[in-house]
């Protein structure tokens, strides 16, 4: 530790750095049984469509419970999946679980909306991606035009080349592309130009800067026409309030999701509402 710090940066250790390790190091250990043993589950979060209020898709969701009622947040297991490889199980089980919910829904009759499927940049890079989804695919005979992989704009620019050959093999598959979390990375329009996407997702922190901040304001509507110039359609995250619903409605924003509308929720609480196609 000491030494990868440099001759001039003295770092001393201390009993909470140590903690730190090893609160890790336990996790890991916990993560690794919970992904063997298949105790994580998969949340659905809905999508709407903005004009109209019909459910349009569902966004999935990694789940871990690590003991009843506690549950450890993505964002803490996520990252320490993607410095493990573990991500690799994850999110082929959140996939394939996807799929096959969805694929039921369909089969019993509701209204068919798309799902949305969180992929790391760890498999767009070194996995073989397009085989994995085209045998889910196979196996669950879910039409590959209602599955939606959404990549982090961090994780498409990492290798931009290859990011587009592994989304141009997707497209001809007939999966759709969304760009998560947009405005949070290096977003360079040069980039967005070259990205093949069918969606782009506005990042919540914009969203929460509505009624708050003119400046993200512009810049949302601003992202909301540069998108649609392009053919993409937007979606907004992390709607919380009516006041930015109205908003972007008013900017033409095509769907939004957030907790104005609902939480993530198990399948069985999502499914009514999948049925009936609106809130
Ligand atoms: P994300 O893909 O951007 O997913 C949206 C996150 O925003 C979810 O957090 C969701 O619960 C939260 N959210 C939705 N509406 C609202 C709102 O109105 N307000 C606020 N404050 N938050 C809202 P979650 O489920 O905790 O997931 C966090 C992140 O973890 C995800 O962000 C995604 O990057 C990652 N993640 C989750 N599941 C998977 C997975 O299966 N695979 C991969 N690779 N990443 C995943
Ligand atoms: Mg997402
Ligand atoms: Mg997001
Ligand atoms: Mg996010």
């Amino acid at each position: 530790f000491a030494k990868e710090t440099g001759k001039c940066n003295y770092r001393f250790y201390s009993s909470e750095m140590n903690d730190k390790i090893v609160n890790k190091a336990n996790m890991e250990i916990k993560l690794r049984h919970a992904v063997k043993n298949n105790e994580l589950g998969v949340f659905y979060q809905l999508q709407v469509d903005i004009q109209t209020g019909a459910v349009t898709g569902v966004e999935a969701l990694a789940r871990w419970e690590q003991s009843k009622y506690d549950f450890v947040s993505p964002d803490d297991f996520i990252p320490l999946a993607e410095e493990t490889s573990l991500i690799v199980p994850i999110d082929e089980f959140v996939l394939k679980n996807a799929c096959m919910q969805n694929k039921t829904w369909q089969d019993m009759g509701y209204p068919p909306v798309h799902v949305s499927v969180n992929i790391s940049a760890h498999q767009f890079q070194y996995q073989n991606i397009i085989e994995t989804i085209g045998c889910i695919l196979d196996k669950t005979g879910m039409d590959p035009k209602w599955l939606v992989v959404e990549i982090t704009e961090s994780a498409a620019l990492k290798d931009f080349d290859s990011t587009v050959k592994v989304i141009n093999r997707l497209m001809e598959k007939g999966v759709q592309i969304s760009l998560d979390d947009f405005g949070t990375g290096y977003s360079s329009l040069y980039y967005l130009k070259q990205l093949p996407i069918n969606m782009l997702k506005i990042d919540k922190s914009f969203v929460a800067g509505i009624t708050r901040d003119p400046k993200e304001e512009n810049i949302i509507n601003a992202l909301i026409m540069l998108a649609h110039s392009m053919g993409i359609k937007v979606v907004a995250e992390g709607v919380e309030t009516q006041e930015q619903l109205e908003f972007l409605r008013d900017k033409g924003c095509d769907i939004a999701q957030g907790f104005l509308f609902k939480k993530p929720m198990p399948p069985k609480d999502v499914e009514y509402l999948i049925k009936a196609g609106k809130l």
